[in-house]
């Protein structure tokens, strides 16, 4: 599997797919472990390098991956099959905003790495999927250092996208049902918990 992880790597670099950061997977992997997380629910699979290393956290961790992009979804396919994971993974292909799950899918961690323009829909949208101590952990939340510094970008297109990861910040920040810690790690990472209702 190490080897198929490489070539993933590599993949991704010449095709300008935009995986994950190492610091933050081995970041999340091992938060994985340490709080006995089952089932996750990852929007944005790609080719599905954050998607196996999730899932080969530990023998009980199965994932249900999103993916909107016809080609990446049938690379993540054929990745997963190659490390032998087709009984830990759902690859859906799908835009994750169609998505219908069934109301008895409980997650016990949902990780947003999708489009980043998105990410207050998808919190919101898939909020309901979480299990009673469940976990939302976001990725690119400083957008390669961007995010903060909004007002400075001249890019159009780069400021709104900015501008809107900064908002769903914000909107973590001031929610009144979830709590939410920001780590300074790759790319920027958050994690959102319900708030104890004591
Ligand atoms: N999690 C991957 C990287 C994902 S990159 C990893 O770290 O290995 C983001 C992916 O989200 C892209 O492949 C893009 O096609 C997909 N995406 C963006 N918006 C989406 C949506 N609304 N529904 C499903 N997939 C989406
Ligand atoms: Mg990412």
């Amino acid at each position: 599997m190490k080897e198929k992880i490489l070539e993933m790597e590599e993949y991704a670099q010449e095709h300008n797919v935009p995986i994950i950061e190492k610091k933050s997977i081995a970041f999340i992997m091992k938060f994985i472990k340490e709080n006995n997380i089952k089932n996750i629910l990852e929007i944005g699979s790609a080719i599905g390098y954050s998607t196996i290393l999730m899932a080969s956290a530990k023998d009980d961790v199965y994932v249900t991956t999103i993916e909107r992009d016809e080609t990446r979804y049938m690379e993540c396919l054929k990745n997963v099959k190659a490390c032998g994971m087709d009984k830990k993974i759902n690859v859906v292909y799908q835009d994750a905003l169609d998505v219908n799950l069934s109301n008895d899918m409980q997650f016990d961690l949902i990780f947003i790495d999708a489009a980043k323009g998105q990410y207050t829909k998808f919190f919101e949208k898939f909020k309901y999927f979480l299990s009673d101590r469940g976990f939302i952990i976001t990725d690119n939340i400083n957008f390669h250092g961007y995010v903060g510094n909004s007002d400075k970008l001249e890019n159009g297109n780069l400021k709104s996208l900015v501008k809107k990861i900064e908002g769903y910040i914000e909107f973590l920040k001031t929610n009144e049902e979830f709590d939410t810690e920001f780590f300074n790690i790759g790319d920027g990472l958050s994690i959102s918990v319900r708030k104890n209702e004591e």
